[in-house]
């Protein structure tokens, strides 16, 4: 019994994460300062692909920080490169492939670089072999789901450096595991990734994220809070929220919490900032979500909800869940409840066996809703996922001429919005210097760029700009 004499209320918690431990970041800086002296050893790091992959290499950064490194943009001069993969298109493999074949002369000059491979390639066996066997001057290979093990990992090669050489493979596949309290080095002092959760259930047929970061963990939500609170105490203004399904948050939890929860205690967290979020599944977005961004200042106003295409038949054999009119009831729905939201959006272009009348559909759909902009991709298919084993009869100079056409629709689009954005005044959050001297250049909560003539001082501040002209990429205004 309670105070007030009524039943206990039964209260939930999640059980901890398991915390990062510094006892291999300890281990190699030891081995640094034995191989390098009193030298602080040069690091290059590049991801590829999506924010997330960008979010894992700042914590990698944080952890070579922690280690002793400093860091370089230029490839030739680094001890240590890092390439952090992306798996989702067979171009981005195709150029990483080319990079880390350009290292073996970078690596010939300078015999001490040490190089490692991660991310979502490195999940792949083929891949793993394809390193093993015909890149032998890689030292390093890391998972998504070892990045935890990398100072470990990192020593043992720094170890055969002064021996034998040593050759590092860790990239078994297994669960996602959340560890807390790892190292970051984030790459601005104004704008923050946060991701909340890891992995993805929902095997779209066409994508190979939940073949290569597994199924979906949740952080739990103390930790997330805690997290953003930090960087908001630390002048952060604006909180991007990561996940490959945003809208599942919370599954595994033992305390109930949605994602609509999780956003409702952020914003409570006291503070000037923005919250953004992505990728939001359209299945799973919610009406409660919606209600809460039309309630919260602090939640932009704009909604990245990848459609892919506009064709039901398509849909379905995208393993969507989801259908053409059930994608507009959720967008009118958004449009009726919260005033001025915008969307953006994921279109596929020639899914296997696509016909000109689905894509048709398709761009009916991106004028009816009236896009701020487009990521238009053209298929790609994966090894492994069951859309590379759909025949495909479209020919590829088809499938180039919907690209361009979709491009051209959504060019009309977009400057239509453009223009009716002069005469209003927008708060901007300021990035930093624009192209021209005097020019300051900024993004409102919808993620339109805005330059407008400023002091470099502004980097980092809410200000209002009043529109006065519409550009191509950008709108002109002036400081109010
Ligand atoms: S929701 Fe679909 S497209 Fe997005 S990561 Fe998961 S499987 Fe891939």
């Amino acid at each position: 019994m309670d105070k007030l004499g009524g039943t206990p209320l039964k209260t939930q918690t999640n059980p901890p994460s398991p915390r990062f431990s510094s006892a291999g970041i300890e281990a190699a800086r030891q081995q640094c300062l034995a191989l390098y002296g009193a030298r602080r050893p040069l690091a290059h790091i590049h991801s590829y692909g999506c924010q997330q992959n960008v979010s894992d290499g700042e914590k990698i950064k944080g952890m070579l920080a922690e280690i002793g490194y400093d860091f370089t943009e230029r490839r030739e001069e680094a001890d240590l490169v890092i390439y952090n993969t992306c798996a989702v298109r067979e171009h981005a493999e195709q150029k990483l492939y080319g990079n880390v074949g350009a290292l073996k002369g970078y690596k010939a000059k300078n015999p001490g670089m040490v190089i490692g491979l991660c991310g979502c390639m490195m999940q792949q066996k083929p891949v793993q072999e394809r390193i093993r066997r015909s890149y032998p001057f890689v030292d390093l290979i890391f998972g998504t789901h070892a990045l935890q093990n990398f100072p470990q990992n990192l020593c043992e090669v720094l170890r055969g450096r002064q021996g034998s050489p040593a050759r590092v493979f860790d990239a078994e596949e297994g669960e996602n595991v959340i560890v807390e309290g790892m190292p970051v080095r984030r790459d601005g002092s104004v704008k923050a990734w946060v991701p909340i959760m890891y992995g993805c259930d929902n095997f779209c047929s066409y994508c190979v994220v939940p073949l290569v970061r597994g199924r979906e963990v949740s952080r739990r939500p103390e930790d997330v809070v805690a997290e953003v609170r930090g960087l908001v105490e630390a002048g952060y203004k604006e909180i991007t929220l990561l996940g490959q399904n945003v809208n599942s948050y919370g599954k595994g939890l033992d305390e109930p919490c949605d994602f609509a929860d999780l956003l409702a205690r952020i914003c409570r967290i006291p503070g000037d900032f923005w919250v953004r979020f992505m990728t939001s599944h359209p299945k799973d977005i919610t009406h409660k979500l919606l209600d809460l961004i039309a309630r919260e200042e602090k939640l932009c106003s704009h909604i990245h909800l990848p459609v892919q295409s506009g064709s039901d038949r398509v849909l379905r054999e995208m393993n969507r869940h989801y259908d053409r009119a059930g994608y507009l009831e959720k967008i009118a729905y958004a449009k009726a409840v919260i005033p001025g939201v915008t969307f953006t959006s994921d279109i596929i272009v020639g899914f296997p066996g696509e016909s000109e009348e689905e894509f048709l559909q398709t761009v009916d759909l991106v004028r009816e809703v009236g896009y701020a902009s487009l990521f238009i991709f053209i298929f790609s298919p994966r090894p492994g996922t069951r859309a590379a084993g759909m025949e495909d009869p479209v020919p590829a100079a088809e499938k180039s001429r919907w690209f361009a056409q979709l491009q051209e629709v959504q060019r009309a689009i977009g400057s239509a919005r453009f223009a009716g954005l002069v005469g209003q005044t927008l708060r901007v959050l300021v990035d930093g210097p624009g192209k021209q001297p005097g020019q300051m250049t900024g993004r409102d909560e919808h993620g339109t760029v805005v330059v407008f003539a400023g002091e470099e001082g502004l980097g980092g501040q809410f200000v209002q700009v009043k529109i006065t002209e519409a550009q191509n990429w950008a709108v002109a205004g002036e400081l109010v």
